[in-house]
């Protein structure tokens, strides 16, 4: 009896469900480089993730899959029978928390009725670890069932993936362009919903377009009943109407934000095209954009950055980096390079490249008020913005759009991400008794973020998978079909 009790009271306390991890499988090892029960770095260029400047000359000793001790070279006491790792010239940092990501790929105006989404239980959980991100949040599903299975099957080694924090099916309103989604017709609907959902093991919720204020007040206060966040991607319902009624946070920077849109009625949707608009042409130096990014602050909103998949709606994007072009199957590649030239010429797309710079310095403006960011990816960008390859693009345009450091970037990339989730006491910086989640990179992101792409290893939980054979393992794999 007090056995069961105990079992009860330890099950209450973990919000989000871990499995103990047992063996790896065949197809897991096939990745993993390191496994060692004591494992030193040494000589690295230690990047904290904490926004401090690089040290050089580091070590870092794990063990049980934690962070036991960091010091100088100089002071390193070898344990005996640890597994020596010289990283002379890399770097090594914290895994990534990326915070919207999917485990599905989509396609747009491929001539059927609905936007074509298509769940990819295989290849993104591995593109994730491939690049580095150890945790990732999904921030909306399509399949749930598929969701929650995947999560497991990673967390007991029968896959290899980041950790995962699950975000449930997406809320909708009273209708939603997605023949996945529930129509959540009434407030008591949508509660229903959020609870549903909860009982399965998600832990997290988005309100996505089409929800009104009522509908989304009792999403808030149903998820906020189970102590669960909710973040949401908006359009009836303005930023500062989510922040007042409680939202923990909102996707795409201030992109989706329907603040400025002239003359917006209360709970209607604005028309197609007219919020891009506003915000390409709003003066950002102005009292009201202060005024509303200090409003969203002081509600204690965070924002998640996912300017990878925006990049693809301006016509001033770069061409996608060739490794993810060959990751791609033929036809995701022919439909995505097709795409690519399509929106470099489509004028309309023009209001998309000042509203997507508006934005990005928006970011900078919040993020030094004070505000909580956070990093994305939303791999829905056409076939465009991959797992893996997005994340670092999204980093990178941290840098290059927001005009973020280096440092500043990959703090925002792995602490933040983990303030975000409430996870900050175990994982997101490189600290003594935090989990062993780290990268070794050769070269320097805390110089030039690209860097991040020289990744070699990626060490979740004190084990080592290498990078390149997780993307090898998928070349000419992803896509919609
Ligand atoms: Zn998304």
């Amino acid at each position: 009896m007090r056995k069961i009790i105990l079992v009860a009271i330890l099950v209450g306390l973990f919000t989000t469900l871990v499995y103990p991890q047992t063996t790896f499988s065949d197809e897991t090892k096939k990745y993993i480089e390191y496994n060692d029960s004591v494992t030193v770095f040494k000589n690295a260029l230690l990047i904290d993730g904490k926004g401090n400047d690089a040290k050089p000359h580091q070590s870092v000793i794990i063990s049980n899959g934690k962070i036991k001790w960091i010091g100088e070279d100089a002071t390193l006491q070898l344990p005996k029978g640890a597994k020596l790792i010289d990283l002379n010239g890399k770097a090594l940092m914290p895994g990534l928390v990326m915070l919207h990501e999917h485990m599905y790929i989509s396609a747009h105006d491929i001539g059927t009725r609905y936007l074509h989404l298509k769940q990819l239980p295989f290849t993104f959980p591995r593109l994730y670890l491939a690049a580095g991100a150890t945790t990732i949040r999904t921030c909306g599903s399509i399949e749930p069932y598929s969701d929650l299975r995947i999560k497991k099957d990673i967390d007991l080694g029968l896959l290899p993936g980041p950790s995962m924090e699950l975000t449930a099916p997406y809320i909708q309103g009273k209708s939603s362009n997605f023949p996945q989604m529930k129509e959540n017709k009434t407030p008591e609907e949508a509660a229903a919903f959020v609870n549903y959902w909860a009982d399965q093991g998600f832990t997290s919720f988005k309100a996505y377009m089409g929800v009104d204020k009522p509908i989304l007040k009792a999403a808030i206060d149903a998820a906020h009943k189970r102590k669960l966040k909710i973040t949401g991607h908006l359009d009836i319902v303005t930023y500062r109407e989510a922040a007042l009624l409680g939202m923990d946070n909102l996707e795409h920077g201030f992109i989706a934000s329907t603040d400025f849109v002239p003359g917006k009625k209360e709970d209607e949707h604005p028309a197609a095209g007219v919020a891009i608009k506003s915000l390409g042409n709003l003066n950002i130096s102005s009292d009201s954009v202060q005024q509303f990014i200090q409003y969203v602050i002081d509600k204690k909103v965070g924002i998640t950055s996912s300017l990878a998949v925006f990049e693809g709606y301006t016509t001033t994007q770069p061409r996608p980096d060739q490794e993810a072009l060959n990751a791609m199957s033929p036809d995701t590649r022919d439909y995505y390079l097709q795409r690519f030239v399509t929106v470099k010429s489509t004028a309309s797309h023009l209001d998309w490249n000042k509203a997507f710079a508006n934005a990005a310095k928006m970011e900078k403006m919040f993020y030094e008020m004070g505000g909580l960011l956070t990093v994305g990816t939303d791999p829905t960008g056409a076939g465009g913005t991959l797992a893996g390859y997005g994340n670092w693009r999204a980093i990178e345009l941290l840098v290059e759009a927001d005009g973020f450091t280096p440092l500043q970037g990959i703090k925002i990339a792995t602490q933040n991400g983990s303030v975000a989730l409430g996870f900050d006491k175990s994982i997101g910086t490189i600290e003594v008794g935090k989990s062993a989640d780290l990268l070794v990179i050769d070269g320097d992101p805390s110089k030039n973020i690209s860097d991040i792409r020289k990744l070699l290893y990626v060490f979740k939980n004190g084990v080592g998978y290498n990078s390149k054979k997780l993307f090898d393992s998928v070349k000419g794999k992803v896509g919609f079909n």
